[in-house]
């Protein structure tokens, strides 16, 4: 059976990530979509159970695919899990030189396992997690933005704070 890993902050999922998460499935047997804690962005909005519940909930329809929390290394977390890929999605070019460092970091920590990217749909180039907390802060509507399941509890969420 093989199995890939879609890892990522998820702070909170958006269309794009679901994109990334849907193509994925249907090219291994078993997606575990993994939240992980960025060091780089270390002041995430949403807890680690909150952005598990919203992946959870945004992929129920897709009978492969689960969802799990790791605060810890990627290439050991892959490696316990038997996955032969870790898939990222890529947006721009500047998303290309940190991953690039990554997947060959994780490949010296995890020889069998491959990272494979992923080109995002060109009408998700602009999306991340970041647009999402911005656009809605300011009102404005992020119905095409996340996924329709979770978006009433991230509007609410993010404008009670
Ligand atoms: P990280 O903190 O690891 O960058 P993110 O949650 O921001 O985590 O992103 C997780 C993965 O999803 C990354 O590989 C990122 O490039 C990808 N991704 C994020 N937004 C999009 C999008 N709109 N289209 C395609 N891939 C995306």
């Amino acid at each position: 059976m093989s199995i890939a890993v879609c890892p990522g902050s998820f702070d909170p999922i958006t269309v794009g990530h679901l994109d990334i998460i849907s193509r994925t499935a249907k090219l291994f047997d078993q997606v575990i979509v993994v939240v992980m804690i960025n060091r780089k962005k270390p002041s995430g909005v949403f807890t680690p159970e909150e952005r598990v519940d919203f992946i959870r909930r945004s992929t129920a329809d897709i009978s492969n695919v689960t969802v799990d929390f790791y605060d810890g290394l990627l290439a050991e977390y892959v490696e316990k899990k038997g996955a032969v890929a870790i898939v990222k999605g890529l947006r721009v070019l500047s998303d290309y030189e940190d991953e690039f460092k990554q997947a060959l970091t994780n490949k010296k920590l995890a020889e069998n396992v491959e990272t494979i990217f992923m080109v995002t749909d060109t009408q998700y180039m602009f999306l991340s997690s970041s647009v999402v907390k911005e656009v809605c802060s300011f009102g404005g509507d992020i119905s095409d933005f996340v996924p329709a399941q979770i978006k009433d509890d991230i509007v609410k969420r993010l404008r009670e704070r």
